[in-house]
């Protein structure tokens, strides 16, 4: 379970993020879409406390920044931040130092065959393509089994295969009771896979919904999420 009140965010005197508030329980994935620019990448680098903020962040009741709410958690940023010198299979050995797992290596293997990185286990970080690193970071962010889990822009630069993988990642982590929260800016990318829509623009949520109430409603999302982000600020 997520829940975010009030949060905002402020860089330089200009406001980013401003009185964000949202829940995610557990089994639901919530789509944060937004043009580029809205403030959904600060959005969650402030929930998991990369970045300092106002307002208050509970994840799975924890305070965002308190180690048992980072204990819970997983986050796969926009861009993936590797290590050079550690091969895909140091990665994941690192992780599972980090976070004190035992019994991890079957779950290890199974995550990077899932995602065509078995064979390429003891390549170095350096050596790999933007689209693997984005690979790694996932098996990364889910070794732990975390019952919280961030995607930021999740697609990008992922393969047709990676990608339908992944959606039945994010389908199988619902069936699981964890909640997600998935950020993009490409609204077909995520049709069929949320509970809830957040519409964000400037640095405000101005639409959230879950699916039951988009479905009953004269719009559809994509007209939706038109109608609140062209044009000018609100
Ligand atoms: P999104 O992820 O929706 O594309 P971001 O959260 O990256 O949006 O950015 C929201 C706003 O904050 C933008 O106006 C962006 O220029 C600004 N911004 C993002 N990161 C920084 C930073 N490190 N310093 C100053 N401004 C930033
Ligand atoms: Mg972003």
């Amino acid at each position: 379970m997520l829940q975010v009140r009030e949060l905002s965010k402020t860089y330089d005197k200009t406001p980013a993020v401003s009185g964000v508030s949202f829940d995610v329980k557990g089994g639901e994935l919530a789509v944060l879409l937004g043009p580029n620019g809205a403030g959904k990448s600060t959005t969650i680098k402030c929930i998991i406390g990369l970045l300092n903020h106002e307002g208050e962040v509970r994840i799975d009741g924890h305070p965002g920044k308190s180690l048992e709410a980072k204990r819970k958690f997983g986050y796969v940023p926009e861009t993936p931040a590797l290590y050079d010198m550690l091969t895909v299979w140091e990665h994941l050995e690192f992780i599972a130092h980090a976070y004190s797992l035992k019994d991890w290596k079957e779950r290890g293997e199974a995550l990077l065959t899932r995602l065509d990185l078995w064979d390429k286990k003891d390549k170095l970080g350096k050596e790999l393509s933007k689209g693997m690193q984005q690979k790694v970071s996932i098996c990364c962010a889910l070794l732990p089994e975390p019952r919280v889990i961030f995607f930021d822009e999740p697609m990008i630069g992922l393969d047709p295969k990676a990608i339908k993988e992944l959606k039945l990642m994010f389908a199988e982590l619902r069936e699981s009771g964890a909640s997600l929260l998935v950020s993009t800016h490409i609204i077909d990318s995520m049709e069929g896979l949320w509970d809830r829509a957040l519409v964000m623009k400037a640095g405000h949520v101005l639409f959230s919904g879950t699916q039951g109430e988009v479905e009953r409603s004269e719009e559809k999302l994509e007209d939706i999420f038109f109608r609140l982000t062209e044009g000018g600020v609100q």
